[in-house]
């Protein structure tokens, strides 16, 4: 059996390492000089690639139902166990993130580029696949320089659109559209926020430990806690990412969706009331400025008290409570309209894809054209942020790799 892997990303080398194991002959395509270049940015360089937790909760696209095969055979217990047969020690961080022990992305791609070595999986750098053709025994490969190769079996996976700079621009969906396959919109996921606020540059990397919740039509649509940063453009940090797809797709289709950000968090807007008017008490000898030092970020005290139009002179002792109740209002309840994101080159996954319909799950198979497999982003499949976008990456190259070499 002769099979040619399209794509040299994670969900390709786990492909060609399954179906080389299974006796096939390999061949990986990859367009860049070297395979593996997104693999090295994963986890900020660390490779946060699978997590402790996984269920079909975690993971996002029209029919979700569809991953569960791929998930439940090439699980997370399988996933370390098959990264430690090749080398890597796995070593767990907050929220179940799984990394290898070196805390090193390119300890992964070298022992999954060791691995390929040793199976015999033949890798062909600087090889862009321009057009797939079908015929009655394979497939014939046509690379963008001319070159042609034919195979029996045929797996794509060249990734979505996220991170155009590694090689995965979206091309592959061109691939296979001749075919017959339909892409679901596309849009970016796990990305910062642009907001819409004429103060962010004066808050320019302030961290906050807070909420940030997405909501839309006064509808909580979803919520994530932990690091905030605001940059001069909006919101970054894990939890941005978290909420991300939602936001996204709403501003996508024209809505003006709101994000809630809770700067003081685990208490009411009555404690932080309570709380403010006690401070201002003790310290109202001192300007409602000055009085503010050391409860909030001092970046953010004047931007805050302009906002809400409180002279920040005026004595803390003098403040109206009404005035006081504003500004606890703001620290649970900061609300700032979603005017946009940082795009295809910031995400970190893509939503949408390749239709999972024309898919069959039990084997990755295309049921339009017999003989050709399809892997990772490329599919209408995200995940959420803390590995779940790699684990699906070495699950459906798995079962891909498996089936194709059967
Ligand atoms: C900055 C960043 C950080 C991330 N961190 C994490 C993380 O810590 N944990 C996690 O789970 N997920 C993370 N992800 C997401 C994860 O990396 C991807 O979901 C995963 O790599 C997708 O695997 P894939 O095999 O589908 O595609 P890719 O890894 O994108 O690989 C596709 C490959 O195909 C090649 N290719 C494309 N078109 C062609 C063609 N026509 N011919 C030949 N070759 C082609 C590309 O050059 C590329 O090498 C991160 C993503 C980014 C951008």
């Amino acid at each position: 059996m002769n099979i040619i892997v399209i794509g040299g990303g994670a969900s390709g080398m786990m492909a060609a390492i399954v179906a080389a194991k299974n006796g096939a002959e390999v061949t990986l395509m990859e367009r860049n000089d070297r395979v593996g270049k997104k693999l090295l940015a994963t986890g900020n360089g660390r490779c946060n690639y699978t997590n402790e937790n996984i269920n079909l909760s975690f993971f996002h696209g029209e029919d979700i139902e569809f991953i569960k095969t791929a998930l439940d055979g090439f699980n997370r217990d399988r996933t370390i166990e098959f990264f430690e047969s090749i080398g890597i020690t796995p070593a767990m961080e907050d929220g179940g993130k799984i990394y290898p022990n070196s805390f090193q992305a390119s300890s992964v791609l070298d022992c999954l580029r060791y691995e390929m070595h040793r199976l015999g999986v033949a890798i062909r750098a600087n090889s862009f696949v321009g057009e797939i053709r079908k015929n009655k025994d394979g497939f014939i490969v046509i690379l963008k320089s001319g070159e042609r190769f034919i195979c029996d079996k045929l797996i794509l996976s060249t990734g979505g659109m996220a991170m155009p700079v590694s090689g995965s621009d979206g091309n592959g969906y061109n691939l296979v559209k001749p075919l017959g396959h339909k892409i679901n919109k596309t849009t970016p996921a796990l990305v910062q926020l642009k907001l819409k606020w004429d103060k962010l540059k004066q808050i320019n990397g302030v961290k906050v430990v807070g909420e940030i919740t997405l909501i839309h039509k006064e509808k909580e649509i979803k919520s994530d806690y932990g690091d905030l940063l605001f940059t001069d453009y909006g919101i970054s940090g894990p939890p941005v990412l978290q909420i991300s797809r939602e936001a996204v797709r709403l501003f996508e289709n024209g809505d003006s969706p709101i994000v809630r950000i809770t700067i003081i968090s685990n208490r009411s807007k009555d404690e932080v009331y309570g709380y403010l008017l006690k401070r201002f008490n003790t310290l109202s000898y001192k300007s409602v400025e000055d009085a503010l030092v050391g409860f909030i970020n001092k970046k953010m005290i004047l931007p805050i008290l302009k906002e809400l139009d409180i002279n920040k002179e005026i004595l803390a002792g003098n403040l109206e409570k009404r005035d006081v109740k504003r500004l606890a209002e703001l620290f649970v309840k900061w609300d700032f309209q979603v005017i946009g994101h940082k795009g295809w080159g910031q995400a970190q996954t893509t939503a949408g894809g390749i239709l999972t319909k024309d898919i069959d799950p039990l084997t990755l198979e295309s049921k339009l054209i017999k003989g050709l497999y399809i892997t990772g982003e490329i599919l209408d499949v995200d995940g959420d942020c803390g590995g779940y976008n790699l684990q699906w990456a070495w699950s459906s190259g798995y079962l891909a790799g498996y089936n194709a070499s059967c």
